[in-house]
C-alpha cells in the first residue's frame, strides 16, 4: 500500500493553499486528491462574477509569490475586478501547478481509521496509508433542499449548485428561491439569457451593499471600517478578519456575528442588471406541486405561480456526516456540534491527525472560513499544528 504523511482531500483553495504552506516546510510527504478547482467550474454559472474583492481572493502560500498579481504578471491575463469566474478558475489552476504540480487527481471515496493513522480508498479501488488527514472537501454535500420543493423532481427543481450554465432555461419560466448574491446573480444571468423570471425573497427587503460601495470610495475610512477580505459589516468585518480574536468571543456572541456577517445580500454592482426582475419580497413557498411538466407554487401572501423551473439558490448547512467518504465510526466518534466538527487551534478534530478547512471550520474560527479569504490563516495554522511554530514563517 501506497504511503504519504498527510493525505489532503480536495484541491479547491483551501486544500491546495494548505498543500503549498506544508510543502514549504519540508521534510513531509503532501499528497493532494482531487480535481483543481472542480466546484467553481462545475457548481458555479457560467458569467459570474465573484463578490469578494481582490484582496480577499488570493489562495495562500508561504512566501505571497503565487497572489492574483504574480499570476496576471505571468501569464499576461488581466485580473479585474469584479473578478469574473472564469478569470479566478484560471489563476486556481494556475496556483495548482505552480505549487502541487503533482496533484493526484482522483476522488477519494472512503477516509477510515486505520491504528494509529488512516486508509483512504481511492475512486479506482487503490489504498494508501496516511498519518493524517485533512478535508478540504468544500460544501456541495451541504446544498441545502427545502423540504417544501423534496417532491419534484431535478427537471422541475434545482440547486443553484446543480448548474454551471444557465442557458438551458432559455425561454423558461423561472422562479429563483433566495435573496442572496447567489439567488440575485443567477436570476440576471438568466434574465440575460432569455428566461422569464422573478426572485421570492422570504426577507421584507432585498439588501444591497450600498454602503459598502461608499465607503470603499473612500480609503482612509474604508480602511478603518473594513478589513481587507471584506467579510461582515464595518467594524465587525474586523474581527472576522482575525479568526482567532472571533473564537474567543463569547459563543453566543460568535453565534451572533457569525449569522450578521454572511446574511443575504446583493453586491451593489449587481442591482442595475436585476432591474428589470421581478423581485417579490415579504412572500415564502407554503407548497409546490407538479402540473403537467410545469410547477405550481403557492405563496404565503395567498398567490400562485405556475413555472417550468424552480431554482433553489437557498445556501448550504454544514453537515460533515454528508461527506460520503467518511467512515460511520470515524464520524460516530468525532466531537460534532450542529453538523460541525469541534476543531483544535490547528483546526484538528477530536480525532488526532484528522483536520477540516473551509466551511466545516467556520464554527470554530467563525465566517471567514467561508470564504477564500480564510484560507491564509487555516493554511498557516493547520501547518503550525501539524509541525510546530519552526516552520510557519508569518503569523495573523
Ligand atoms: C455561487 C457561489 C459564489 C461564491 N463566491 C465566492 C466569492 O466571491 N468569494 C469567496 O471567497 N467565496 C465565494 N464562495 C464560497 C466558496 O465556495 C468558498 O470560498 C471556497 O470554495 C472554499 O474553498 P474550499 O477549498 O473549501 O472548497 P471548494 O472550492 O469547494 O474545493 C473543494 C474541492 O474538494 C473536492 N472534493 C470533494 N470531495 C472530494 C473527494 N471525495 N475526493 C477528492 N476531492 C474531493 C471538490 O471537487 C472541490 O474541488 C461562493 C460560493 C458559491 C456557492
Amino acid at each position: 500500500m501506497a504511503k504519504c504523511d498527510v493525505a489532503i482531500v480536495g484541491a479547491g483553495p483551501y486544500g491546495l493553499s494548505a498543500a503549498a504552506h506544508l510543502r514549504a516546510a519540508n521534510g513531509l510527504d503532501i499528497r493532494v486528491f482531487g480535481e483543481p478547482m472542480s466546484f467553481w467550474e462545475r457548481h458555479m454559472p457560467k458569467g459570474m462574477l465573484l463578490r469578494s474583492p481582490l484582496a480577499g481572493s488570493h489562495l495562500s502560500d508561504p512566501s505571497r509569490s503565487l497572489t492574483l498579481q504574480a499570476y496576471q504578471k505571468k501569464s499576461g491575463k488581466q485580473v479585474t475586478a469584479p473578478l469574473p469566474l472564469y478569470r479566478f478558475t484560471d489563476y486556481g489552476r494556475w496556483f495548482q501547478s505552480q505549487a502541487v504540480p503533482d496533484l493526484d487527481c482522483r476522488k477519494v471515496s472512503l477516509v477510515e481509521k486505520n491504528g494509529t493513522g488512516f486508509q483512504l480508498t481511492l475512486e479506482d479501488g487503490e489504498s494508501w496509508k496516511a498519518r493524517r488527514v485533512i478535508v478540504a472537501a468544500g460544501i456541495v454535500p451541504f446544498a441545502w433542499h427545502p423540504p417544501e420543493f423534496s417532491y419534484l423532481p431535478f427537471t422541475l427543481a434545482s440547486h443553484a449548485c446543480e448548474h454551471c450554465d444557465l442557458s438551458r432555461f432559455a425561454g423558461k419560466r423561472v422562479a429563483v428561491i433566495g435573496g442572496g448574491q447567489s439567488a440575485l446573480e443567477s436570476a440576471a444571468l438568466l434574465n440575460e439569457t432569455g428566461a422569464e423570471v422573478e426572485v421570492l425573497v422570504r426577507a421584507p427587503f432585498v439588501r444591497w451593499l450600498w454602503r459598502q460601495k461608499w465607503f470603499h470610495t473612500f480609503r482612509p475610512v474604508a480602511r478603518l471600517l473594513y478589513a481587507p477580505p471584506d467579510v461582515g459589516q464595518a467594524g465587525l468585518s474586523h474581527i472576522v478578519a482575525r479568526p482567532n480574536v472571533f473564537r474567543r468571543l463569547p459563543r453566543s456572541l460568535q453565534d451572533r456575528w457569525g449569522k450578521r456577517a454572511i446574511r443575504a445580500a446583493g453586491a451593489a454592482w449587481l442591482n442595475p442588471r436585476c432591474a428589470p426582475i421581478r423581485i417579490s419580497t415579504g412572500t415564502s413557498v407554503v407548497s409546490a406541486s407538479p402540473v403537467a411538466e410545469q410547477v405550481v407554487l403557492k405563496l404565503s401572501d395567498g398567490t400562485e405561480r405556475r413555472v417550468d423551473h424552480v431554482l433553489l439558490a437557498t445556501g448550504y448547512r454544514v453537515d460533515v456526516s454528508r461527506y460520503p467518504f467518511l467512515s460511520g465510526r470515524m464520524l460516530e466518534s468525532m466531537r460534532r456540534i450542529n453538523g460541525y466538527p469541534q476543531l483544535d487551534s490547528g483546526f484538528q478534530t477530536s480525532i488526532p491527525g484528522l483536520h477540516f478547512l473551509g466551511a466545516p471550520a467556520a464554527w470554530s474560527f467563525g465566517p471567514l472560513m467561508r470564504f477564500v479569504a480564510g484560507a491564509e490563516f487555516a493554511s498557516l495554522a493547520v501547518t503550525r499544528g501539524i509541525l510546530g511554530n519552526r516552520n510557519s514563517k508569518r503569523s495573523s
